[in-house]
């Protein structure tokens, strides 16, 4: 077998599955209240949201119609520092033009990502844009972008699993652990 990081490495749950669980059926409860009636489009920001995504849309109210879309952002690459630019793959413009879209985000750190997903959702004309992210990060952004829907505010940590990884790794843990360097 190949040697890939470590658990050990990863070993601090910040957040447990129970946790989390919970926040993402509180979350799914408001979002369909106030989504009530609409047509709604969840865009996904791939790949850290996949996870949270698939918990969050199946604790909407299924008399929603939701549908959804998937975006392919990056900017870490294998760091644990953002590299400062965005590169972005998709939304696809027949799918959001004109409508109701929840981008689906892992965790708002400077913004940028949301910031440039936001202004390219607002050059293709939607009826309306929120974002729900699972976690917010405390400290300074560098893109301001409103987030209406927070799972959980924690601080300025490099954080894995529940769909986020460090070098490709550990996406596929149920908690949220603090990486240790
Ligand atoms: P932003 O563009 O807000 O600086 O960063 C957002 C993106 O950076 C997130 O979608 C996520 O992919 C990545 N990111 C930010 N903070 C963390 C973190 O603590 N852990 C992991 N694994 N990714 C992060
Ligand atoms: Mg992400």
């Amino acid at each position: 077998m190949q040697d890939g990081p470590s658990l050990g490495r990863a070993s601090d749950t910040l957040l447990s599955a129970g946790e989390i669980g919970a926040r993402v059926v509180e979350m799914g409860r408001q979002i369909s209240a106030d989504y009530d009636g609409q047509t709604l489009v969840a865009v996904v920001i791939l790949r850290g949201a996949f996870v949270f995504a698939s918990d969050l849309v199946r604790n909407l109210d299924p008399h929603l119609d939701v549908k959804m879309d998937f975006v392919r952002a990056s900017s870490y690459g294998d760091r644990v520092v953002s590299s400062g630019v965005v590169e972005l793959q998709g939304p696809d413009r027949t799918l959001v033009s004109g409508q109701h879209i929840l981008i689906v985000e892992d965790v708002v750190d400077t913004g940028r990502t949301l910031g440039a997903l936001s202004r390219q959702l607002n050059t293709l004309g939607v009826a309306s844009l929120e974002v729900a992210a699972l976690l917010s990060k405390d400290r300074a952004r560098e893109v301001d972008v409103p987030v209406r829907y927070v799972g959980f505010h924690i601080p300025d940590v490099f954080v894995v699993g529940y769909g986020l990884d460090y070098g490709q790794s550990f996406r596929h843990l149920p908690d949220v652990r603090v990486l240790r360097t």
